[in-house]
């Protein structure tokens, strides 16, 4: 097993890691999908409201590679599409059956899948709808089927606050987990699996597969920050990765032979009652993860991690990508004397507040502290990038439209993580401007 040190991130100590509970909900009545909020795929519906649909129709396909379906979380019939601006496709609602029904594409048992050449397999998991679950670098966008990639990146542990401990997702479910990563083994020459130095406990029961350790703050066991710590040729960029809960998604379809909908999902943040994962199905509303006391309470909903999800309303869906949903107070209430308060309880990068000296977890909300201002070359982003590229000179290379000089920076290192931002005391959205440049870059824009 190979160690990588991660050295430079930041591991904000902040309150409402979920607890390792499992709470099972009762089941909805409806169930959405947001194919707006796929990074890259422009939508092409493939069924009219009204009409009925199982658990694993096709809901859309991508114009651009319409051999990859989206298929529907749900059986029932679809209630309603919602447009966005531009007509972009913002919501699909599905209004479940008492009696769901499935559409089943056959299991694959160890034999079967062992005979079954790549092409094949790949045909299978596109058909199944998991094939999205794959994605590469250095964009984030679905895995390009048509080529082979020189390593398949599998990220067991995810630091930011808060997401799905892997203790929790994988408990009693090692042997999906294997079968997940038999598949992957298929699809590419090299399986790069790790598990971050925090979850060691997990170690005994996974030896056979874990093939890197990671320590380190986050975002260190990030997939993009494993290949820039691993790489040995450029052709490394383009790594595959997918995450530990996703490879349970491939599992399941091989096992049941039909769309997989299982989730476990971390209901976390200051502002969540009660903390703890729960075990739910895709397309789950929003409101549906909370309780009532967190409804009537004055809380941002951040489907994700703090650092990189997006802020959704109640009445949204979980989406495709998120396992997470994080609640913090809105922190647009004005503190009495707060200009005059030491905030011992802020969380903050800086030294700026008292809380520098308190050890506890603090409680996090929506509030920045200030509003932007021109760069003070502090050097804090630089501090924390786990990729060690220069961000503010990157952003200003951004700004200056100077492309070429913002690749030698290491643009398409950039793993999105969203401390660059987080610290910087001049509230400079870096993270934000360099994923935006990313995308241009990948439009071809
Ligand atoms: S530049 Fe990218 S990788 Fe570096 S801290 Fe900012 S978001 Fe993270
Ligand atoms: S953290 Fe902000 S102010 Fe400091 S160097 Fe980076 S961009 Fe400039």
């Amino acid at each position: 097993m190979i160690s990588i040190s991660v050295k430079n991130g930041y591991q904000l100590p902040v309150e409402g890691e979920p607890s390792t509970e499992v709470d099972r909900l009762p089941p909805p009545i409806r169930v959405g999908v947001h194919p707006d909020a796929i990074p890259f795929v422009k939508p092409r519906l493939m069924v009219k409201a009204g009409e009925p649909v199982s658990i694993g129709s096709v809901l859309f396909v991508d114009k651009t590679r319409p051999d990859i379906p989206f298929l529907s979380p749900g059986g029932g019939t679809v209630e309603e599409i919602v447009y966005g601006p531009r007509r972009s496709l913002h919501t699909m609602v599905i209004r479940l059956a008492d009696h769901e029904t499935s559409v089943h594409l056959g299991s694959l048992t160890p034999v079967s899948l062992q005979q079954m050449d790549r092409q094949d397999l790949i045909a299978y998991l596109k058909t199944g709808g998991v094939w999205p679950f794959i994605r590469q670098l250095p964009y984030y966008d679905i895995a390009d089927p048509d080529i082979t990639p020189a390593s398949i990146i599998v990220s067991l542990s995810d630091l930011e606050p808060f997401q799905p401990d892997p203790r929790v997702y994988l408990k009693s479910r090692p042997d999906m987990f294997y079968l997940g990563l038999d598949i992957l083994k298929k699809l590419g020459p090299k399986l790069v699996v790790t598990l971050h130095t925090r979850h060691n406990d997990l170690l005994p029961e996974l030896s056979r597969s874990i093939t890197h350790q990671v320590s380190g703050p986050y975002p260190a066991s990030h997939p993009g920050v494993v290949m820039v710590h691993t790489r040995n040729r450029s052709s490394d960029n383009r790594a595959w990765i997918i995450s530990g809960q996703d490879v349970l998604m491939l599992a399941g379809l091989a096992q049941a032979g039909s769309y997989p909908i299982e989730r476990i999902i971390a209901l976390a943040g200051a502002g969540a009652a009660e903390p703890k994962h729960i075990l739910t199905r895709n397309g789950v509303p929003i409101d549906h993860l909370m309780d009532q006391r967190t409804k009537n309470s004055h809380v941002r909903c951040i489907a994700g991690g703090l650092f990189t999800g997006a802020r959704v309303s109640p009445k949204d869906f979980m989406g495709v990508y998120p396992t997470s949903l994080t609640l913090i107070p809105e922190g647009d209430v004005r503190e009495f004397l707060g200009f005059v308060r030491p905030g011992f309880k802020k969380p903050s990068y800086s030294r700026t507040f008292l809380s520098v000296f308190n050890k506890s977890l603090l409680p996090a909300d929506t509030n920045v502290h200030g509003g932007k201002r021109a760069c003070i070359a502090c050097g804090a982003c630089t501090e924390v990038c786990p990729v060690t590229i220069l961000p503010q000179l990157t952003y200003k290379n951004i700004l200056a439209n100077d492309v070429e000089m913002a690749l030698a920076h290491g643009l398409l290192d950039c793993v999105e993580c969203g401390l660059c931002s987080y610290v910087c005391p001049s509230k400079i959205e870096l993270k934000d401007a360099l994923k935006a440049a990313k995308q241009a870059y990948y439009r071809g824009d």
